[in-house]
């Protein structure tokens, strides 16, 4: 049986005169052979029928019995999120706290949400099962990100297999491992291995694929759900612009600019990408993020003060990397930063001076940087923020006039004075960020098959 490693992001580090990165493993999980994903799947079809066949509202019992055994794992699983994907341990412990603790509450959300409607004229509308749902998703915020199509995957009637990352199996593991102590067998599973097995899960007999992940990896996996034509969501990558009006509250854009930019190491589908400033005000709003940046802290997951962690590990830390570089090279001012951006940290980092042609305003960063733009035409800094392929959210801060710009962002999330999203609302992407969503009845029902029953 093959096995995954998973390795401490907090300690890759280059051996000493030499290229050989090293890092300590934090444990390993049996990952799932190719060979053995139809019986997988057979299990996860034959449990489906029974699980379909019980009420609504018993599958909801059984799920809120499951998150509530959770409760016992709360702080294994921070601490292996710490590990495993360098979170500092208060993040990590809100991300578990507030999965368990939201659970009764989404979990209500999900059954109202799929209950079957009265149509009048003798007619039901009614969301069956759709049968197995792989949900495949990513590291970077490893319990929420699977907890958020998962849940209401399985509260429809479905049975899930869930693909976690490859950076992340040991919280993955405990996190289904916990719920299977209270739910009925093989209705969820959990598939251990990297890209290459998540691939072949796509293509197998499944009849729906919710992915949270890179754009990259989405396409990949629409052609492959295409000959079968299954079911997608698809929460993709983003690269997120914030306009700053000269009339803004110069001190609430700082905070916003600075804290949307740096959370989880900025690796977040929703941090702040690019910041386009009025000149009028750019001198003020670059020293007051500065003065704000400087005061972050980098180290592990375990050391208290910490709010910067590595990159999850060395591919991700050269890219953004390569993209500080690139900036560098195409004259780009470092206002805040270091020389010394060695494994496993990318330091808080603010740039000024960024431009179109700079990778670090093209692509997706995630790691910690402000990247910091000026314009004297409040229509340039439109267009600008728009010249993306992705579309995930968007802020603008300003006074009057604010909400005419944030009317012109081409965004699923759109902020004013604040950033895109809401807690009541859906969770929901624009162009290549995405489509199909999480969150409210309309996100829940993407997991029901809709059937008209007219009597
Ligand atoms: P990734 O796409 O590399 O991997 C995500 C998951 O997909 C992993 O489990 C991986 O093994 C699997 N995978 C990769 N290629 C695949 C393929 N061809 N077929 C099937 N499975 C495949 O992404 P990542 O690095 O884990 O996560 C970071 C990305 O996720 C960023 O782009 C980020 O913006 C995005 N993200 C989006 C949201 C959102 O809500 N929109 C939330 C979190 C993360």
């Amino acid at each position: 049986m093959a096995v995954l490693t998973s390795y401490d992001a907090g300690s890759y580090h280059k051996v000493a005169g030499s290229d050989t990165i090293q890092a300590t493993a934090v444990g390993s999980v049996d990952a799932l052979a190719i060979s053995d994903l139809p019986q997988v799947i057979a299990q996860a079809r034959s449990s489906q029928k029974a699980w379909a066949s019980l009420a609504l509202s018993e599958r909801q019992q059984y799920v809120v019995k499951a998150y509530q055994a959770l409760a016992e794992v709360q702080d294994e699983l921070a601490m292996l999120i710490g590990q495993e994907m360098g979170k500092d341990y208060r993040r990590a412990t809100y991300e578990v706290g507030g999965t368990i603790q939201n659970a009764p509450y989404f979990a209500g959300e999900i059954g109202d949400a799929l209950a079957a409607e009265d149509l009048g004229h003798n007619t039901q509308l009614q969301y069956r099962p759709l049968g197995v749902v792989a949900v495949i998703s990513p590291w970077n915020y490893p319990l929420a990100m699977a907890n958020n199509l998962l849940m209401p995957a399985l509260i429809a009637g479905n049975s899930v297999v869930l693909k976690p990352s490859e950076e992340t199996p040991l919280v993955a593991q405990l996190f289904v491992d916990t719920l299977n102590k209270v739910l009925p067998a093989h209705v969820l599973q959990v598939a251990q291995g990297d890209k290459v097995l998540g691939q072949a899960l796509v293509s197998a007999d499944i009849n729906m694929v919710a992915f949270t992940g890179s754009l990259a990896a989405g396409k990949h996996i629409m052609a492959n759900a295409a000959p079968g034509l299954k079911r997608l969501v698809m929460e993709l990558g983003g690269n997120d612009p914030m306009i700053v009006m000269a009339s803004a509250n110069i001190d609430a854009a700082v905070r916003f600019a600075v804290a949307s930019s740096f959370e989880n190491a900025g690796q977040m589908c929703t941090s702040t990408e690019r910041i386009y400033v009025d000149e009028r005000i750019a001198d003020e709003f670059e020293q007051k993020v500065v003065q704000l940046a400087s005061r972050y802290q980098v180290g592990t997951w375990d050391q208290a003060q910490v709010n910067i962690g590595p990159m999850v590990n060395p591919t991700q830390h050269q890219k953004v990397l390569q993209q500080l570089q690139d900036a560098k090279a195409k004259g780009a001012q470092f206002l805040l930063g270091s020389d010394d951006y060695s494994l496993p940290f990318i330091q808080p980092t603010v740039v000024s001076g960024l431009t179109p042609d700079m990778l670090l305003e093209r692509e997706e960063t995630f790691g910690p940087v402000v990247a910091i733009s000026r314009f004297n035409d409040i229509n340039d800094a439109i267009t600008r923020a728009n010249d993306s392929i992705y579309g995930l959210s968007a802020a603008v801060f300003g006074g009057q006039g604010a909400h005419a710009v944030a009317e012109q962002l081409e965004a699923g999330m759109v902020g004013v004075n604040q950033g895109g999203g809401a807690g009541n609302a859906p969770w929901v992407g624009a162009k290549q960020s995405g489509f199909g969503f999480h969150g409210t009845a309309a996100g829940h029902r993407q997991f029901g098959q809709v059937r008209v029953m007219s009597y």
